[in-house]
């Protein structure tokens, strides 16, 4: 299994290093031809406008669709997020595949970052117990509406979504790659098994 990770702007590397830490093999990638033959891509934190705007420069948003549209996971944290979306309420260039609306800085200045313990009955599945997961978010995404394809993950405790997936496609408006608990790469890597399997039998 070969994971990619878009190291245009923002958190690659932190992202990088937990997957080789899980022992997985990974590829930066910052042009078309770096997606050739990968089971699945993280889009990092950053700033949404930037990477937007790289991945056209670079000529990687309509390859970016389809490695999404063949089936492999995608997986974006907060900036990533905001790019999978299809309605960021800016005009900015976007991968735009992902049904959900997403509000960017929806926390405004007063806490523009901050960590919280995150309910997420799913991370059951790759980890023994329920503990909370600690969710860092800084100028976070919220999800603000999701389609009817979208399965809502986990929320904040006035019901505000903050991590949801759609087939192949995963967001969280937090950063896992900035805590020690490797409980959500692990479950994006189970997703990449389920989508590998998917495309090749399809
Ligand atoms: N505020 C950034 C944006 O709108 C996202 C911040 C982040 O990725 N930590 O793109």
């Amino acid at each position: 299994m070969i994971i990619g990770v878009l190291a245009l702007q923002g958190d690659f590397r932190e992202h990088v290093d937990v997957l080789r830490q899980l022992g997985v093999e990974v590829r930066e990638v910052r042009l078309p031809e770096h997606l050739a033959g990968l089971d699945g891509l993280i889009i990092p934190g950053g700033e949404s406008t930037t990477i937007g705007k790289l991945a056209m420069t670079f000529g990687l948003i309509e390859p970016l669709r389809d490695f999404v549209a063949t089936g492999h996971a995608v997986w974006g944290t907060c900036a990533g997020a905001i790019f999978l979306a299809k309605d960021a309420g800016y005009p900015q260039p976007l991968i735009g595949m992902m049904d959900i609306s997403v509000a960017r800085n929806a926390f405004g200045r007063q806490v523009e970052s901050f960590e919280t313990d995150l309910n997420m009955p799913e991370l059951a599945k790759v980890a023994e117990g329920d503990e909370p997961f600690k969710a860092i978010f800084i100028r976070a995404p919220l999800i603000t509406s999701v389609g009817p394809g979208v399965e809502i993950l986990a929320q904040l405790d006035a019901g505000r979504i903050v991590a949801a997936r759609q087939g192949n496609m995963l967001v969280t408006s937090f950063h896992p790659e900035l805590t020690s608990d490797p409980r959500f790469h692990r479950y994006f890597l189970q997703m990449v098994k389920l989508c590998m399997v998917a495309t090749t039998s399809s």
